[in-house]
């Protein structure tokens, strides 16, 4: 494909953080989100990035937003007219003829939910790394040279606005939500050398503007189902009409991926298990379900097959399915612990909302998650979930949210008692910081910073922290060398960031004397109390819901001995 020196008419890029497949591991790209760029040098994580191109320099794999785009505009202008590029090649493609740069954006200011924890402990001035790599494209020489429109798209647009940043980084328009219904009109004004809006807000796509490129994305992101249906009140994918996508367009897409060199596909959810449901959505439909996997990881090429979010719940409606979805899943994970049973240590992991150990508060605001079973046994549901996850060597990524609007400190003591009673699992704990997000219920909310933390919220996070350290980091160097560097960020800096609310829980993490710290802290781990063992309840089923019954769930082929045992 010959490409005019003068520049390509539509260029489209992403940060080299968002392209990046290391590790074959989605969660590793949490990291970039997490370290503030000024204690992590370019050249130290630049290596590990390694973005692919094809020899004429336009990318062999970028964030599947991207690539949803250059299909709209693919279909309205020559192949020429198009290119997809990293940042490294935009002095190549961006020229006196580029009218539009069409950026993708995950956290491009810094200020995503993940990051309020992880990158702003370090101080409220820190940028995260992949904000930063995002930076660097809209400064980049080419686009500050030629000046074509930046319009800006993808699930952290919203920070452009949010923190009006449009002058600073030159970006003429954000499209803030789908972007497949309005993408090609706003190219189309931009060629036209016409004024933008600054702010789009598409509304949700209709079924026949979804999109499936026949290109390859990164880690083979394919989107299996979209929206979510239990209405969480901080959440916003949620918000759009729950669609499964038909498996052969799906298993099209998963060749085309490997066509292009991609050993990993990943497909994403909000929960894996609402994938081809029925009413009532919340069983899961197990034969949809591993049809589509089977489906996957069968197209020769595949080698891993990483799983997205999912939902507590349905591992206590049907264990059976988990343990299918074991046999077929784990020989294609990238992830090795010791704890796995599996001979080769393989285990999986999807992404799972915990949110809070507060039944008080999960009532009030995400009563959704625990269906068909009753909130109010929400720490059961989850105590016993994790079990029959763990039993299968699923051992989940699980998001908390402090500061939940309305949260209170005996909210944080449950939170703090449930991690107690998860204690002996095998989990990686990724608490967050609420940020409230658009149009959602809790949109009014206010986040809180750091420095507002309380100790209670302190003592959870690092407790949190603390639990996955000795799970995830086998190694005793590396453990002990992060242990070490939480005493040496203390006294070095933590202690006058935070506050003093932050000593006991920051000395918990490094590995202090229990003895010591315990009388300081909620959770005493020198067993002095708080150290028994609460086996799970059987958590109520809600006798019907929207009118279906729940001997329903009787009625399941694979349904499991948890949910048997509720009805009975
Ligand atoms: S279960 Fe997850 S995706 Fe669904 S509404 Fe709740 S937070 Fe959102």
């Amino acid at each position: 494909m010959g490409y005019d020196p003068q520049g390509v008419r539509f260029v489209l890029t992403a940060p080299e953080t968002e392209s990046t497949e290391q590790g074959f591991s989605p969660w590793k790209q949490m990291v970039y989100a997490s370290v503030p760029a000024r204690f992590a040098p370019r050249f130290l994580y630049k290596k590990h990035l390694n973005p692919e191109s094809y020899p004429d320099g336009t990318a062999k794999v970028v964030p599947l937003g991207l690539r949803i785009v250059e299909d709209v505009l693919r279909e309205h202008y020559p192949a020429e007219d198009v290119v997809v590029c990293h940042p490294s090649n935009l002095r190549q493609f961006v020229g006196p003829r580029t009218r539009a740069v069409g950026v993708a954006a995950h956290n491009p200011i810094g200020v995503a939910f993940s990051t309020g924890v992880y990158s702003n402990i370090f101080g409220s001035t820190a940028v995260p790394i992949n904000a930063y790599e995002s930076e660097r494209i809209y400064t980049h020489p080419a686009l500050r040279k030629y000046r074509p429109k930046v319009i800006v798209g993808g699930a952290g647009a919203w920070q452009i606005e949010k923190t009006n940043s449009f002058d600073r980084l030159g970006v003429d328009c954000t499209i803030v939500g789908r972007a497949e219904g309005v993408v090609l009109d706003l190219f189309r004004k931009a060629d036209a050398g016409e004024e933008l809006p600054r702010v789009v807000r598409p509304p949700e796509p209709r079924l026949d503007q979804l999109r499936v490129p026949a290109r390859r994305a990164t880690y083979g992101v394919v989107e299996m189902t979209r929206g979510c249906g239990r209405q969480c009140a901080f959440c916003s994918p949620t918000l759009e009409t729950r669609v499964s996508l038909d498996q052969d367009a799906l298993v099209e897409a998963v060749r085309a991926n490997v066509r292009e060199g991609g050993r990993c596909i990943f497909p994403v959810s909000e929960d894996i298990f609402i994938y081809g449901a029925r009413q009532p959505f919340y069983i899961p439909n197990a034969d949809a379900i591993l049809s589509f996997y089977e489906a996957v990881a069968s197209v020769p090429g595949v080698d891993f097959v990483p799983l997205s979010h999912a939902t507590i719940a349905p591992a206590l409606v049907n264990p059976h399915l988990i343990q299918e979805m074991s046999k077929l899943l784990l020989r294609f994970s990238v992830l090795k612990n010791p704890a796995s049973t599996h001979p080769d240590k393989q285990f999986l992991s999807p992404l799972i909302g915990i949110e809070t150990g507060s039944a008080r508060l999960a009532a009030q605001t995400m009563s959704g998650k625990a269906l068909p079973f009753d909130i109010r046994d929400w720490q059961d549901i989850v105590v016993e979930g994790i079990q029959i996850l763990n039993r299968n060597n699923w051992f989940p990524v699980c998001t908390f949210i402090v500061g939940l609007p309305g949260e209170t400190e005996d909210d944080v003591r449950q939170s703090l008692d449930l991690l107690h009673r998860l204690r002996h699992n095998k989990i990686l704990y990724v608490p967050s910081i609420f940020t409230p997000l658009e149009d959602t219920r809790m949109a009014h909310g206010r986040g809180l910073k750091p420095r507002e933390l309380t100790k209670l919220q302190w003592e959870f996070i690092l407790t949190a922290w603390r639990q996955s350290l000795d799970f995830s980091v086998v190694r005793k160097r590396s453990n002990l060398a992060w242990k070490l560097g939480m005493y040496g960020f203390y006294y070095a800096r933590g202690r006058w960031l935070h506050g003093p609310q932050f000593k006991y829980p920051a000395l918990r993490f490094a590995g202090a004397d229990e003895k010591k710290i315990s009388p300081h802290l909620y959770l005493k781990w020198d067993g002095s109390n708080g150290t028994r063992d609460i086996p799970p309840k059987p958590p109520r089923l809600i006798a019907k819901h929207q009118g279906v019954a729940v001997e329903e769930l009787a009625k399941l082929p694979s349904n499991g001995a948890a949910a048997l045992r509720v009805l009975q």
